[in-house]
């Protein structure tokens, strides 16, 4: 099914948590935020896909919004731990899945992000509207979807375990200790991807509002490296 919009339209399906299992203080219970983005040119893509397990329930949020597996053209994982692929079987029908900069179709693997240039974008949308940006740090191969021009005429950042939920902003150890390959490239990218947008859709919390107050925490941390 393809529908034109006049907006981009980001939806989040399911907000995730992660937090100390009741039973095992020596274990987690994680899963993903999943986010669905109806471009305005009628590409449908969807953002991380949880573990495995969840593959009726992502096709019960997916039929909410009136779509099928097979309506999806592009599926981006932020990056590849088992919490953010483990549907990407249901896609079939996707042109493209991306897995951090990875991105294949079938047995084909693509260079999209192949130049060596760390500022290159990928364009998902025909608007350019929607892109995909390396943002290095929990991985070294993790990425993030912009997207412009949305309902709320906000930029919008799907940004996986850059950002694990809005309280890390002010605890830090809760990014930390959710592991990152590069602390370092993590707090530059944290800082530009909130100096860049007006919303952020984290990998394991509800979307938030980025103020002043924590793009200027965020400027600090960076600095304190
Ligand atoms: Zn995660």
């Amino acid at each position: 099914m393809t529908t034109i919009h006049s907006v981009n339209k980001v939806i989040v399906l399911q907000s995730g948590y992660s937090r100390e299992d009741a039973e095992n203080p020596n274990a987690m219970r994680a899963n993903c935020t999943c986010t669905l983005i109806r471009c305005r040119d009628g590409t449908n893509v969807i953002v991380d896909t949880m573990t495995s397990w969840d593959g009726e329930h992502l096709k019960s949020l997916l039929a909410k919004e009136g779509l099928e597996v097979n309506d999806i053209h592009i599926v981006v994982c932020t990056h590849g731990h088992s919490d953010h692929i483990g549907c990407n079987y249901l896609f079939q029908a996707a042109g493209l899945h991306l897995v951090g900069a990875c991105a294949s179709y079938r047995d084909l693997y693509m260079d999209h992000f192949g130049s060596g240039n760390p500022d290159e974008e990928l364009k998902l949308d025909k608007n350019g509207e929607v892109v995909v940006q390396r943002t290095p740090g929990h991985t070294l191969s993790c990425v993030s979807v912009i997207v412009d021009n949305t309902e709320t005429e906000r930029k919008i950042g799907i940004t996986g375990d850059l950002f694990e939920r809005v309280e890390d902003v002010e605890d830090q150890n809760i990014w930390l200790d959710a592991g990152s390959e590069d602390e370092k490239q993590q707090r530059v990218q944290r800082s530009r991807i909130a100096e860049l947008c007006d919303y952020i859709v984290p990998g394991h919390g509800p979307i938030f509002a980025v103020d002043d107050r924590i793009r200027d925490k965020l400027k600090e941390d960076m600095k304190k490296e």
